[in-house]
């Protein structure tokens, strides 16, 4: 679960105070960054990566340094000079000897409340509700489901397959078999879809049909001159156009398909 773009676990940060229970390196206790990204070479080198801080430092009189746990002794430039920082770093922390803590860290207040929680994550709902789709009711709910997936490049066109590390032959569009295909493309760009809404702008008398993305394709009804009723039709036409143009998709995939699954 995010919250303002982060994991809820970054809002949590550890208070060592004996040091065995926070791990040295995954957990954050000092600093905004994990020590594993912020020394990767002398992490690279640990022999134990969940070692607890108390596994990890060792007493040199009043002072904290690194204690022994190398793979490999620390022995580049790079790695001894990262072995520094972190010595360095230890020297300037005391522990308390109690048991180590979790505390809620929000941009450095120590504050926690569920109040403060749900505020954070109400706040995140709508930085992230920008999409541009509404409800259409006199449409089938099929059809809208479609648009609001499309808008969110939640439809699995070959570019969105290949994101999730689905293999597939080609990430080429089915239907003009020319560019890549994703939302925009199947909709907007491609060959194809621009015949169909050269069709839908003369059977709907339209003076103009331009668009260059699905932002401006679900904008579009806004420009239509005419009654609430009219941009209200032409949304819905719009929609369903989609829709149909999506299912033109899935038939000629389908086609293509069983075409070379027969000459195999
Ligand atoms: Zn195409």
């Amino acid at each position: 679960m995010q919250i303002g773009g982060k994991q809820v676990e970054w809002y949590f940060k550890g208070k060592p105070g004996d040091g065995v229970y926070l791990r040295f390196w995954k957990d954050r206790w000092l600093g905004d960054t994990l020590f594993k990204d912020r020394w990767p070479r002398l992490y690279s080198l640990e022999s134990n990566k969940n070692c607890s801080i108390s596994d990890r430092i060792s007493h040199s009189g009043t002072a904290f340094l690194l204690g022994p746990g190398w793979n490999v002794w620390p022995s580049t430039v790079e790695e001894i000079s990262e072995m520094n920082d972190v010595n360095y770093m230890l020297n300037n922390i005391r522990f308390v000897g109690s048991k180590d803590v979790w505390k809620w860290d929000e941009e450095g207040s120590n504050h926690f409340s569920v109040a403060n929680v749900k505020r954070m994550i109400r706040l995140d709902r709508n930085n992230n509700m920008t999409h541009l789709f509404k409800w259409e009711s006199w449409i089938p709910l099929k059809i809208n489901i479609h648009l609001w997936r499309a808008e969110m490049g939640r439809i699995p066109t070959r570019l969105a397959l290949q994101r999730r590390q689905i293999v597939i032959s080609s990430t080429i569009c089915v239907l003009c078999d020319v560019n890549d295909e994703d939302c925009n493309h199947i909709f907007v760009h491609c060959g194809f879809a621009f015949g169909v809404w050269s069709i839908i702008r003369r059977w709907c008398k339209l003076d103009y049909v331009s668009f260059d993305d699905m932002e401006g394709l679900l904008k579009f009804y806004k420009y239509i001159q005419g009654p609430k009723w009219a941009k209200k039709l032409i949304r819905g036409i719009v929609m369903t156009t989609c829709w149909a143009i999506w299912n033109a998709r899935n038939k000629r995939f389908l086609t293509t398909f069983l075409l070379k699954f027969k000459r195999c």
